[in-house]
C-alpha cells in the first residue's frame, strides 16, 4: 500500500469546491457517468482497432444507492485503470484541474456559480455531495486492480486489490448535509435530467415486467412477471441518427420522449446535422405558438456529445427562436464561459446563423412544397417568424419570399402578390402603396366594410408585434405605407370621385357636425361625414395613424425586446 499527499496547495479542496459550486452540486452524477461513459467507448474503441484483446460484450453502467450505510455506487465496465494510471490521471491530473479551478474563482462570491456550472467539472466533483471518495478499478490490461481513498483533504491511499472483473467503481460516501441524494426519487430525477440520452446504457435498480399470458392460461390466471434491468436512457435518440432514417411517427415519438407531459403535436421539425466547419447535430420541432406573450420558451436542450447540459441556450441560438423547442448536441460550444463571451464567440455566431438559415430554409421549402399548408399553419408559427423578420436581418430578407399577410376574408398574399394585388387601386397622392389593415374584425368591422365596400383589400395582421414589424416593413426602399382601416391615412387614399356624399341632409350634417366636434377631443381624433358611404355609417371618426402606433408600440414594450431579454431593433 503506498500513501502520498496529491499536490494541491490549498489545504483542503473540499470545503471550498462545495462553497463555489454550490447552486450546481447536483452534477457530481453527470459527471461521473460521463467518465464512465467515455471509459467505456475507450475500450468499444480499442477493441475495435485491435488493441485491447477483451470481449466488449454489452457493457452497461449502473448506479447503486445504499441508504443504510448512506454510499453511492457507479460501476462500469470500462476501461478501468491500473494503479500508475490512477496516480496520474486522479491524483495529478482531475486534482490539478481542481487546482487550477480553485485559483481562478478563490476571489469571486456566490454570484458567478451560472458560470461555474458549466465549467467542465471532472472527477473531483464528487467531493461536492461526498465527504469520503473511493476508486475500485480494474484495468482491461493484465494487472492487479488498485483501490484509491480520499477523504477531501490533500491526502489519499492507494493500494492494491482483489477486484477480478475489468471496469471502475467510484464509492461515494455521502456527506451528513447532502443526504437527499441518498433518495431513489432524487437519484431518478438527475438521470433523467442529465443522462436520459447518454450513449451507453445505464442501469438504475430493477423493474417489474409483465410478460404475455402463455397459451394454455385460464381466464382469471395472473399475467406472468419478471423483474429486468431498469435502463433510464435511450442510447441512440433520433438526433443521433440520419435524416434519411428516420420517418415522421419517429420524429413524433422523439418528441414525446422530450416532453412526455406534452401533449399536442408539433406543427414540423427542422432535423440539423452539419460537421463542417463546426459539429452540430439536433432537432428542432415548431410548435403550436398562440399570441400570447408569455410564451414558454428554455425548451430547447442543449447537450455535448448526448449529455444534457442546460435548457438556457441564449447566445447560442437567436432569441425568437427560443420560442422553438427540441435539441442541441455540439462539442463546439465553449460552456466554461459567461454567456455574454458567448454570444461573441466565432463559433457560436457561425452556429447561430446556421441554424437561423436552416429554420428559413425549411420555412421556404414547406412554403413551396405545400402553400395551402403553410397558410393554414401560419397563425401558429408568425409569432416566431414576424419576430425574427424584426431581429435578424438575415432572416428577414429571406422570410419575405414566404412571410403571409392575411386579408380579413382570409386570403393570404406574400408581400410582393399584395402589392402587385393593390398598386392598381390604393396609392396616395404621393404615389404611395396604401396597405389597409384591420386589428380586430369585430371592433374594426364597420371600417372594414365601408373600406371593402370601395374594393380596397383589407388585411388582418393581429399579432401583438405587428406595429413594429409594419414600422421596419416602410422603412425598406419602397414606397408603402400601412394604414389601419380606422385610421386618418384613409382619407389620403380616398380620391374624391370615389366619395359618395353622406346621405344626411345638410341640417342634419351640420347639427352631427357640432354635437360631434363638442364631445370628441379634436387633437386626438378627427370626425368625418362625408368619408362613407356605406348606409350603416353617416359619420366615421378616425385617430392619427402615428398616435395609435405609438400606444401600440408602447404596449409591446419599444425598445425592450419581448420577453424581457435582447433588444428589439429602434
Ligand atoms: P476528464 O473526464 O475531463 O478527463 P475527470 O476529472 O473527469 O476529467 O477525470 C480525470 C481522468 O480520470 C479521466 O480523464 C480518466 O483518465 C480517469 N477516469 C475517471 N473516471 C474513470 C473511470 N470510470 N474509468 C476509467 N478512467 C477514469
Ligand atoms: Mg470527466
Amino acid at each position: 500500500m503506498s500513501t502520498g499527499t496529491i499536490n494541491v496547495s490549498v489545504e483542503n479542496i473540499f470545503p471550498l469546491i462545495k462553497k463555489f459550486l454550490y447552486s450546481d452540486h447536483e452534477i457530481f452524477l453527470r459527471e461521473l457517468i460521463s467518465n464512465a461513459t467515455d471509459a467505456t467507448l475507450k475500450l468499444k474503441h480499442l477493441t475495435n482497432i485491435g488493441e485491447a484483446s477483451v470481449e466488449y460484450g454489452n457493457p452497461m453502467i449502473e448506479v447503486k444507492v445504499d441508504k443504510d450505510n448512506k454510499k453511492i455506487h457507479i460501476i462500469d465496465q470500462g476501461i478501468g485503470m491500473t494503479k500508475d494510471e490512477v496516480e496520474k490521471y486522479i491524483n495529478q491530473i482531475a486534482f490539478s484541474g481542481a487546482e487550477e479551478f480553485i485559483e481562478k474563482y478563490k476571489d469571486k462570491q456566490g454570484d458567478d456559480a451560472g458560470i461555474i456550472g458549466h465549467f467542465g467539472l471532472g472527477f473531483y466533483s464528487a467531493f461536492m455531495v461526498a465527504s469520503k471518495v473511493e476508486i475500485i478499478t480494474k484495468s482491461y490490461k493484465d494487472e492487479p486492480a488498485a483501490h484509491w481513498t480520499c477523504d477531501g483533504s490533500p491526502n489519499y491511499t492507494l493500494e492494491e486489490t482483489d477486484k477480478t472483473e475489468r471496469g471502475t467503481e467510484i464509492i461515494l460516501h455521502i456527506a451528513e448535509d447532502e443526504t437527499e441524494f441518498l433518495e431513489d426519487s432524487r437519484i431518478n430525477e438527475l438521470l433523467v435530467k442529465y443522462n436520459k440520452f447518454m450513449p451507453i446504457p445505464i442501469k438504475f435498480g430493477t423493474k417489474t415486467e409483465t410478460l404475455p399470458k402463455p397459451e394454455d392460461a385460464k381466464e382469471d390466471d395472473p399475467a406472468p412477471t419478471q423483474e429486468v434491468d431498469n435502463i433510464i436512457n435511450n442510447p441512440t435518440p433520433a438526433w443521433t441518427k440520419q435524416p434519411t432514417d428516420l420517418e415522421d411517427k419517429d420524429y413524433s415519438s422523439f418528441y414525446r420522449e422530450l416532453y412526455p407531459m406534452q401533449f399536442e403535436e408539433p406543427l414540423f421539425n427542422i432535423h440539423l446535422n452539419v460537421d463542417y466547419p463546426f459539429n452540430l447535430t439536433g432537432i428542432l420541432y415548431f410548435p403550436k405558438m398562440t399570441n400570447d406573450m408569455s410564451i414558454q420558451k428554455d425548451k430547447i436542450q442543449l447537450y455535448q456529445n448526448q449529455v444534457f447540459v442546460t435548457d438556457n441556450v441564449e447566445g447560442i441560438v437567436p432569441e425568437f427562436l427560443t420560442m422553438l423547442r427540441g435539441v442541441i448536441d455540439s462539442p463546439d460550444i465553449p460552456l466554461n464561459v459567461s454567456r455574454s463571451y458567448l454570444q461573441a464567440d466565432g463559433a457560436v455566431k457561425k452556429i447561430s446563423s446556421y441554424i437561423t438559415r436552416k429554420v428559413a430554409d425549411k420555412l421556404k421549402s414547406l412554403f413551396n412544397d405545400n402553400r395551402e399548408d403553410f397558410e393554414k399553419k401560419w397563425d401558429d408559427i408568425k409569432i416566431v417568424i414576424e419576430y425574427g423578420m424584426l431581429t435578424e436581418d438575415k432572416f428577414f430578407e429571406k422570410a419575405q419570399k414566404f412571410a403571409l399577410y392575411p386579408t380579413v376574408d382570409g386570403t393570404y398574399y406574400t408581400y410582393e402578390e399584395l402589392k402587385e394585388k393593390v398598386k392598381a387601386t390604393q396609392t396616395d397622392k404621393d404615389d404611395k402603396l396604401v396597405l389597409l389593415y384591420a386589428s380586430n374584425k369585430e371592433e374594426q368591422h364597420s371600417y372594414i366594410q365601408a373600406a371593402k365596400d370601395k374594393g380596397y383589400e383589407v388585411l388582418l395582421l393581429d399579432s401583438p408585434i405587428i406595429a413594429h414589424l409594419i414600422q421596419k416593413l416602410e422603412s425598406e426602399k419602397e414606397k408603402v405605407t400601412f394604414a389601419r382601416v380606422d385610421g386618418d391615412h384613409i382619407d389620403n387614399l380616398i380620391k374624391k370621385e370615389d366619395t359618395t356624399i353622406s346621405k344626411l341632409s345638410e341640417e342634419e350634417q351640420e347639427t352631427l357636425k357640432t354635437f360631434l366636434t363638442e364631445t370628441i377631443p379634436s387633437e386626438k381624433f378627427t370626425v368625418q361625414l362625408e368619408a362613407m358611404d356605406s348606409s350603416s355609417n353617416p359619420f366615421i371618426i378616425t385617430e392619427p395613424e402615428f398616435m395609435r402606433r405609438m400606444k401600440d408600440m408602447q404596449k409591446t414594450g419599444g425598445g425592450g425586446g419581448m420577453f424581457g431579454m435582447g433588444n428589439m431593433p429602434d
